[in-house]
């Protein structure tokens, strides 16, 4: 793939730090090809304003989720209830199946080993579904986290070796729920149970008072990425 300069990379940044997000998403596509560039999401808030975004532009790109067969019932139904609303298609990868997973490494691993578990169930799948592409598109900000606090609205992302683009980076929380409030868009009924970031139903409890958006995540543990954005 033909790199952008380390220019042309910052002059991206520069712009779309303050570009709308259908900017970001339209240049992105026109730049990496719509056959090169996918979505990755979770179906968090966030990615529901990607998503709604993407389908306001018609945009004809790949839009998939990792199912680690853990997720929470709430974000299945989501998924079905957005794809019937939309009328969009989102792909699913995941890794080896549970049983599998339980016969070779035993019960539980997530407990066990979090980290070889999301490996495991979140980063070979990504590998999978980023074969072949020029970038992928997230919906990760700043605010969520210290891990997250540097990213960019396009970056080189050397764990999967292509770029990564995050047109949500400079958002904060608010921004995220006026503008799914605006447009009376779906979103997880967890989000209003205390889970601002939601993921597999083992390694995901409720946020308290005064703690960051990812402190329900492996709660009690260092870890707070699952391996695919860090
Ligand atoms: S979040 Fe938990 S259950 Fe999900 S893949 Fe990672 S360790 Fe496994």
């Amino acid at each position: 793939m033909e790199l952008l300069t380390a220019e042309q990379l910052k002059e991206l940044q520069d712009k779309w730090r303050i570009s709308k997000v259908e900017t970001i998403l339209s240049e992105a596509i026109s730049i990496f090809g719509k056959d090169y560039i996918s979505f990755a999401t979770a179906l968090g808030a966030e990615g529901i304003v990607i998503l709604h975004h993407l389908y306001q532009m018609k945009a004809d790109i790949e839009i998939f989720i990792l199912d680690t067969g853990l997720l929470f019932p709430e974000t299945y139904a989501l998924k079905e209830h957005i794809e019937k609303t939309f009328g969009i298609k989102i792909k699913t990868y995941s890794g080896i199946s549970l049983k599998e997973q339980e016969q070779i490494f035993g019960k539980r691993l997530w407990y066990r080993n979090p980290d070889l578990c999301c490996f495991i169930r979140k980063v070979l799948p990504l590998k999978k579904a980023l074969d072949g592409k020029k970038a992928w598109i997230t919906s990760i900000r700043r605010e969520q986290s210290l891990s997250r606090a540097n990213t960019e609205t396009i970056m080189w992302d050397n764990k999967n070796n292509l770029y990564k683009v995050n047109p949500l980076a400079y958002w904060t929380w608010e921004q995220v729920w006026d503008y799914i409030k605006k447009y009376n868009l779906p979103y997880n009924p967890l989000h209003d149970k205390g889970y601002p970031s939601i993921g597999c139903m083992p390694c995901t409890t409720p946020v308290y008072e005064g703690e960051d958006w990812r402190a329900g995540r492996w709660r009690g543990l260092k870890k707070k990425e699952c391996g695919i954005h860090q």
